[in-house]
Parts: C-alpha cells; sequence; structure tokens
C-alpha cells in the first residue's frame, strides 16, 4: 500500500488515543503526529532502493548483495521482514521514543522523573499503534518475493499477501481513511470546547466504522491481484492488474472523483 495511506492510517488510530488522553490539545497534536510517524515507519526497510546505498550503507556493513536485491530478498532487513513485524514495531517505535523522550527526562525535575510514563508513555502507544495499522495495511497485498510480511519475526512464517488489493491506486480506502481522520479531528476538537464527556468516544466507533468500510471495499474487488508462489507472473501482468486497480477505482469512484484522484496521483513523485 502507497505511504500516503499507511500514513493517514497511522493518524486515524491516534486520534482515538488523542480523544480519550486528558491531554492539552496541542499535545494531542503531538500525539497524531506520532501516528501519523507510525504509519509510515515500517517502510523503513524499503531505504535499500535508495541509489546511493550502495555506495554508502551497504559498503559501510559490507553487505552481500545489492540493495535491490536486498529489498526483494528475505535477509532480515529486507522489505517485508523484520520492519514489517510486531516484534520490529515494538523495538523501532521503543528507541524512538528514547531518543525523543531523553531531553524531557533530562531536563525534568528529580520527582517528575519518577513518573515520566505516565506524562508521555501515551506518545509511544500513538506511535506504536500507527505502526501496528501500517501492518494491517500490507496484509492484503500481493505477496511477491516475501510471501506477505513476517509479522510474528523472529519466525520465518510469511502472513498476508493475499492481493485482495493491488499495491497502488487504492484511492476508496485512502478517502475513507481521510475522512475518518478529518471528522475525527474536527471531533476533538468539539470535545475541547463542549468538554462532554461522551463526546471522546466518538472517534472510536467512526475508527470502526471507516475499518468496516474498507473490509467491504476490498471484498468490492473482484480480482484476485496474485498468483500465489509465481512472482516471475505478477512481473509479466504488473501493467495488466496496474490498469484493472484503476478501472475498479473509477466503478467505485465514477468518473469525476476519479478524475481528481488520479490528477492527485501524476503529480505526486512517489507511488500513491
Ligand atoms: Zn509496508
Amino acid at each position: 500500500m502507497d505511504i500516503m495511506t499507511h500514513t493517514l492510517s497511522g493518524i486515524a488510530i491516534s486520534t482515538i488515543v488523542a480523544s480519550l488522553s486528558k491531554k492539552r490539545i496541542w499535545e494531542k497534536g503531538v500525539i497524531v503526529f506520532c501516528g501519523g510517524i507510525g504509519g509510515a515507519l515500517p517502510d523503513i526497510d524499503s531505504m535499500s532502493l535508495w541509489s546511493r546505498f550502495d555506495s554508502t550503507i551497504g559498503a559501510f556493513f559490507h553487505l552481500p548483495h545489492n540493495g535491490r536485491d536486498i529489498y526483494f530478498s528475505n535477509y532480515w532487513y529486507s522489505h517485508h521482514n523484520f520492519a514489517h513485524s510486531l516484534v520490529g514495531g515494538l523495538i523501532i517505535t521503543s528507541c524512538l521514543f528514547v531518543l525523543f523522550s531523553l531531553p524531557v527526562i533530562v531536563f525534568s525535575k528529580n520527582n517528575n522523573r519518577r513518573n515520566i510514563f505516565n506524562r508521555i508513555g501515551v506518545y509511544w502507544i500513538a506511535l506504536f499503534l500507527g505502526y501496528v495499522m501500517h501492518l494491517l495495511g500490507d496484509l492484503p497485498t500481493p505477496s511477491l518475493t516475501w510471501g506477505g510480511i513476517k509479522l510474528f519475526w523472529p519466525l520465518s512464517v510469511a502472513v498476508g499477501g493475499s492481493g485482495h488489493i493491488w499495491w497502488w491506486n487504492n484511492y476508496d480506502i485512502f478517502l475513507i481513511i481521510g475522512g475518518c481522520c478529518a471528522i475525527n479531528m474536527g471531533i476533538i476538537n468539539i470535545y475541547h470546547h463542549s468538554k462532554k464527556p461522551f463526546i471522546r468516544y466518538f472517534p472510536l466507533f467512526i475508527c470502526i466504522g471507516a475499518f468496516i468500510s474498507i473490509l467491504h471495499q476490498i471484498d468490492q474487488r473482484n480480482v484476485n491481484f496474485v498468483d500465489r508462489g509465481q512472482t516471475k507472473r505478477i512481473w509479466e501482468r504488473y501493467w495488466e492488474y496496474e490498469i484493472k486497480s484503476l478501472e475498479i477505482q473509477k466503478e467505485i469512484l465514477g468518473e469525476k472523483l476519479y478524475d481528481i484522484m488520479t490528477n492527485v496521483d501524476r503529480k505526486l513523485t512517489f507511488y500513491f
């Protein structure tokens, strides 16, 4: 799935955390920001596709293969391996959290340090939940050489890779998650002004509704985008699948909205 939808899914889940937390409004903004970062973070393992990867990181660590081969292989640092696992998520988000907490710990008064997790742990929760949403989002994409994602790394079993959706052009899912984020941010703002306690739970229900809608949308695609275990075949059929997924979007969104989305897509420099 594309990085924008992943990021939005992290933002969406963290609006629940922000709404339920008793933080100030700007702190809730930071919680949502952390969720977005968490949503984008697992694709850090795509770094091996960076044009200067071989001459820098690859050379420094004496890696046995070039970045492109690493990306499509199943080394722990390949795409869809360690960084796309729950253990990887725990380690990576915890490291980031500790790194960014250090200034808070250093500059806190002694008696404040003891309950540091109570004060800033909620940012880590948003970061980790955003991370998990990314992993969920990758489950219905084609398996390719990885067979899915190594959700339970260090176990070598691959999960997902069902090919229910194509990697790109999932505009309908993007719009549902985007709508969910916008509504929930509005709700957080309303709660901030009205302070009616039950309003805090609305983002949770909106997210559940969005999740069910996404499952429905996934079920709408009557094409299976993967031929299990036949990696070569998916490359041969890449453009066929790409066109097919665009046709599905046109059908779902209608011509007008579809044109808007494809125009946005064309302007972006990354896959969407
Ligand atoms: Zn991913």
